[in-house]
């Protein structure tokens, strides 16, 4: 195949792939919204783990929060829900779990640690953070606040969430199940 035709099989391909993901903003050069969206995602995420990386102070072995992780794995809590609790990057917990990150911050491998299935399950109050992060980004790509608390089960038109405040993780476990369900396409605007 020539460069020019690899080149074109390349691009048909992202354009294939639904909007909203970074396959598409990149191969495919889509600058909708939620592509644009989908990009900003990554890079704040990438950002966010090299940050976590890039501090060499203060290490510790990652051995103890790699076997909670996996024990926490075991009881069907993934490492993605770990790093949410934790309020730790994704990218970084998934390094752990593989065995990729021998080496963690102090304070990272405490926030893993203090992770228990009972925080998750739903009575423990979680950092509204994280929650924030998402309810923010469906706002910029403008949901209203009135129609996520709708969906969030809100009888009022406002989102009773306070930032940099607490939440249950049963609130947690909700938006961001709306939140992928946006995602998803399987929920859309009134
Ligand atoms: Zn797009």
């Amino acid at each position: 195949m020539r460069a020019a035709d690899r080149f074109q099989a390349i691009k048909a391909a992202a354009a294939a792939r639904p909007h909203g993901t970074r396959a598409r903003y990149v191969g495919a050069r889509c600058r909708c919204l939620l592509c644009r969206a989908a990009n900003s995602r990554y890079q704040c995420e990438r950002d966010r783990a090299k940050r976590e990386m890039g501090d060499r102070r203060d290490l510790v072995a990652a051995s103890a929060a790699r076997q909670h992780i996996l024990a926490l794995g075991r009881r069907g809590i993934g490492y993605k829900s770990v790093a949410d609790a934790a309020s730790v990057s994704r990218t970084i917990t998934g390094l752990i779990k593989s065995g990729a990150r021998r080496r963690i911050r102090r304070d990272t491998a405490a926030r893993i640690l203090a992770v228990t299935t009972e925080a998750i399950a739903g009575g423990a109050l979680v950092p509204a953070t994280g929650t924030w992060r998402r309810l923010d980004e469906l706002i910029s790509r403008g949901y209203s606040k009135a129609q996520l608390a709708r969906w969030m089960g809100y009888r009022s038109p406002s989102i009773q969430i306070k930032r940099g405040g607490k939440i249950t993780a049963a609130t947690e476990a909700r938006v961001r199940k709306l939140y992928e369900a946006v995602n998803a396409g399987r929920l859309r605007r009134a």
